[in-house]
């Protein structure tokens, strides 16, 4: 089969491989028809994430249709349309049992190895990183699918593919990030990033009860996108101070609720991290971009919360604790767990209550994956969210 494989670095490209195959009772295998590249994967293309190998095939954001199954699956069968998250977990353990399902204590099998590497690991996730059990990703003609009674939710109505594809990752991953930001009724409620997962946090934002949306980025489309679509107010941290306008905004308390959507490819801006960009070149760490982080602490009101769906890997340094620690800030994070939020999401999408496709601009064939990724990386093209179809 043809799929999209990591080289190094810089270098991703569509190769022949051996086809995915069941390999537990539990496994389904799917036809990809639909897959979509996340900023997670730019992650891996910019080499942020250690234990990756030569070939490892990438992509967390599928959805098709199920060919074979597993002598033990029983919810799935030939022929069923399922959209599959980007999570894998058993459904039966300490974590899954809470439905922290990113918690997940059995499908990594090389969690203890992560934890001792990098003081973390999540559950397994598809094409993403040996550390989180090295599964084969869903940027390929073929995935096979573990836990497939546990995972992928079947599409009964006829939804097109783009108005169900971001149940697997970027729309439960907004909504998350929203609800983790526990906001009250009329807070206002800031938004690092107007990329995918900060669109979809913009619109759950709104759907939880926030009276104001101001959303931060420079991308022009992006930051248009967040005002039509998501209703948001918007600062372009080129061109202004975040922390200022954000003072200036909130008559100087500063917003209720922080999400940032942006993790550890943050692009420094504004005072505070220029300030801090200059301790930053001694200390040399790859992982150290987590600009995003230091500002939202430093902006939020004294008492708000946090909210982290960006991803962060390894140890971000120079944190300002003490801001957090005297302010009284809340911090909630986490991958999403996104088994939890299908069926609520989907009914949703299926009540017409959101759309999710309007985030995608690109829509191409697998064999334009490598080129894809480099607009999507460089927001080149007005590129948001790019759909590939294998
Ligand atoms: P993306 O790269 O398309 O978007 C990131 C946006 O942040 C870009 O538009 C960029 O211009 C903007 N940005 C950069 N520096 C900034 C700054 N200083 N201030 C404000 N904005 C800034 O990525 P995405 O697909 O939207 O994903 C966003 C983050 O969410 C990534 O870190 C990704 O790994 C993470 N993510 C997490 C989960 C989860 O389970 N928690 C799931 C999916 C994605
Ligand atoms: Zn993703």
């Amino acid at each position: 089969m043809k799929a999209l494989c990591w080289h190094g670095s810089g270098d991703v490209r569509v190769d022949s491989v051996p086809d995915a195959k069941i390999e537990q009772p539990s496994d389904a295998l799917i036809k990809i028809t639909s897959t979509a590249i996340c900023g997670s994967d730019l992650h891996l293309l910019d080499g942020y994430q250690p234990g990756m190998e030569k070939g490892d095939i990438l992509g967390h954001e599928p959805m098709g249709v199920v060919i074979e199954v597993g002598s033990k699956v029983t919810k799935l069968k030939k022929g069923d349309r399922v959209v599959v998250p980007f999570t894998i977990s058993c459904g039966s353990c300490f974590f899954c049992q809470k439905t922290l399902f990113s918690c997940c204590d059995t499908t990594n099998p090389n969690a203890k190895v992560a934890e001792k590497a990098m003081g973390h690991s999540p559950a397994g996730l598809f094409g993403f990183s040996h550390l989180v059990g090295g599964y084969a990703g869903g940027q390929a003609e073929f995935l096979r699918v573990p836990h497939a009674d546990v995972g992928p939710i079947k599409i009964e109505s006829d939804l097109p593919d783009e108005k169900v594809l971001f149940l697997s990752d970027i729309f439960p991953t907004g909504y998350m990030a929203a609800e983790n930001a526990c906001i009250e009724k009329g807070d206002t409620v800031a938004v690092w990033g107007c990329g995918p997962v900060a669109q979809f946090a913009i619109k759950s934002a709104w759907m939880l009860g926030a009276g104001r949306v101001i959303a931060i980025d420079r991308v022009p489309e992006r930051l248009k996108m967040a005002e039509e679509h998501g209703k948001a107010e918007t600062i372009n941290f080129d061109k202004v101070s975040v922390y200022d306008q954000l003072q200036e905004m909130t008559k100087g308390r500063g917003p209720d609720r922080c999400i940032d959507a942006v993790g550890c490819e943050a692009h420094a801006a504004g005072t505070i991290d220029s300030v801090l960009d200059k301790a930053k070149a001694t200390v040399g760490l790859t992982t150290d971009r987590a600009h995003v982080l230091r500002e939202a602490i430093m902006c939020c009101r004294k008492a708000g919360t946090i909210s982290v769906p960006g991803v962060y890997v390894g140890f971000p340094d120079k944190i300002p604790f003490g801001a957090f620690m005297n302010k009284g800030l809340t911090m909630k994070s986490g991958q999403t767990h996104v088994q939890r939020y299908l069926r609520p999401l989907l009914d949703k999408i299926e009540k017409g209550e959101i759309d999710p496709s309007f985030v995608i601009t690109h829509k191409l064939p697998l064999a334009d994956a490598p080129a894809a990724y480099k607009t999507f990386r460089d927001k080149k093209d007005g590129c948001i969210k790019v759909v590939l179809k294998p």
